[in-house]
């Protein structure tokens, strides 16, 4: 199991003492960067390289073989395997070390050999990107931070025990230069990772940051990882329709959604109390004397817009730009003389609408067997377009089935790119972790689309609409856990199951 800590935070903030401490307290490895950037340089000195020679450093720095070892809790730096710690504090090597750790190639080397040796112990490490570059995976990160004014009292204490007589203010200034350059340099700038502890220890002692992060790792140990996926819950196309829906609630006319706005049960029982109300079938429409229908993301047909005006009633079109651009393939091309084939979920509303686009009529096909049983004419073109949500691997099997019959096919790959993106970061998560969980409404075709990907890679798989279907016991720092959401799952809906899982509650 991965145990590392990160530390990152800006200069003066006391990360080397404290990352040495908890490291000692762990028995963990203190990986001091500066020795190791130490070590690099001692190998060009030996290779004969001149430190103005940045295209000689770059070429050998491929080469160096540098790990932290301890022995009789002592540290001690190996290069190449011989024990160089005696070597590295001569000025010769200091000089050399400053200019080459400004060189992309040696930084790129040394992340290298950092992430090799967390992976064959537990480290603390840190610096400035720790957490968001160098282990992006660490067990725990922390943010180590103090003010201004409190980091600048620190440097003067230490000026003046040196017997200097430093301007405070002064150095308070070199201190904000110092955390803007920082931030903004160009080689590994300082950064917060998202899911980083921020500790601020500007009236903390030594000991009691040491014992906060101490107190973290050791409730981390109790935890399980989750992983959240960036792609989870609402799409541009499904926030843009709750949003003018939202918008439109209120406004003094009757406002209708043709069909639920998004398969979530939550937010359309919240816009219900808000006056929001939802038709099933253009047959409702006959009923209605005045009003606003908002048309949703899966977009409807030809006639369901022809049927809202001819009853007098606005249109408010939030269909997807996606869904759209369907309506217009489906719509030229069987204008043309193309035969449609829709590769989706025959009955969903998206399909449907998709079907009444098409000046012919079209075909959909969802399965290996209803690709099998298609006859179409052979003397005409054909053209394949997709459901926005369908499994992208599942659509080009069937594209595969329906070329064997020969058919002039064009086929037109009309998913979604935000469906593509979740679909794909859904597997590389599934195929990591111990469980899985795919949250999404119980009606969300998009949502179940997840599960099935999700669990061709995980078979420890669940599909929940809310936290409260996890009855599972969740406990164990061993575990690593996914979540991902599909494109109608609200934002706090997948942070109480994330949260909920990550407190790894045992009280089922
Ligand atoms: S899933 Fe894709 S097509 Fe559907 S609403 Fe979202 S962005 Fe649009």
């Amino acid at each position: 199991m991965n145990r590392n800590i990160a530390i990152d935070g800006p200069a003066g903030a006391g990360k080397s003492t404290i990352a040495r401490r908890v490291a000692s307290s762990l028995g963990a490895v203190y990986v001091d960067t500066g020795a190791m950037y130490r070590a690099m340089a001692l190998y060009f000195l030996r290779q004969g390289i001149k430190a103005d020679d940045s295209d000689a450093i770059s070429r050998a720095a491929e080469g160096a073989d540098v790990t932290i070892e301890y022995r009789d809790g002592e540290q001690r730096v190996i290069l190449g395997g011989e024990d160089v710690t005696p070597y590295l504090r001569t000025e010769e090597v200091g000089n050399m070390a400053s200019v080459s750790s400004t060189n992309g190639d040696v930084r790129a080397k040394l992340v290298e050999l950092q992430r090799r040796l967390a992976a064959n112990t537990a480290v603390v490490m840190d610096g400035r990107d720790i957490g968001t570059v160098v282990l992006p995976d660490a067990m725990l990160k922390i943010y180590l931070t103090a003010s201004v004014a409190v980091r600048a009292a620190r440097r003067v204490k230490e000026l003046v025990e040196k017997g200097e007589n430093p301007d405070p203010a002064r150095v308070a200034a070199e201190i904000e230069e110092r955390d803007h350059r920082d931030m903004n340099r160009e080689i590994s700038p300082l950064r917060r990772a998202e899911d980083a502890v921020l500790v601020d220890s500007s009236d903390l002692s030594v000991g009691e940051v040491t014992e906060t992060i101490l107190k973290l790792y050791r409730e981390r140990l109790n935890h399980p990882r989750v992983i959240v996926a960036k792609t989870a819950g609402f799409c541009f196309g499904v926030r843009k329709a709750v949003d003018k829906v939202y918008e439109a609630a209120g406004n003094g006319t009757p406002i209708y959604t043709f069909g639920p706005i998004i398969h979530n049960h939550e937010v359309v029982a919240d816009l219900e109390k808000r006056g929001v109300k939802v038709i099933n079938s253009v047959d409702e429409l006959e009923d209605l004397k005045e009003g606003t229908v908002i048309i949703r993301s899966h977009g409807v047909s030809r006639a369901v817009y022809e049927r809202i005006e001819n009853a007098g009633l606005s249109i408010i079109d939030a269909t997807c730009p996606f869904v759209k651009r369907i309506h217009r393939i489906v719509e030229q091309e069987s204008a043309g003389g193309s035969q449609i084939v829709i590769i989706g979920n025959a009955g969903h509303p998206e399909v449907e609408g998709i079907v009444g686009w098409s000046v012919t009529p079209a075909s959909v096909v969802g399965t290996p067997e209803e690709a099998g049983r298609l006859r179409l004419d052979p003397g005409k073109p054909v053209c394949i377009v997709s459901q926005t949500t369908f499994n992208t691997i599942k659509f080009q099997e069937l594209v595969d089935i329906l070329k064997c019959y020969g058919y002039n096919i064009n086929v037109v790959n009309t998913i979604c790119s935000a469906t593509r993106e979740r679909q794909e970061e859904a597997r590389s998560i599934a195929s990591q972790v111990d469980m899985m969980i795919v949250i999404g409404d119980r009606t969300s075709s998009n949502s179940a689309k997840l599960y099935d990907i999700c669990r061709s890679e995980c078979v420890d798989t669940l599909f929940i609409q809310t936290r409260n279907d996890l009855t599972r016991n969740l406990a164990g720092g061993e575990k690593v856990i996914g979540i991902t959401a599909g494109a109608s799952t609200p934002k706090n809906i997948i942070e109480e199951v994330q949260n909920y899982v990550y407190a790894g509650r045992r009280e089922f």
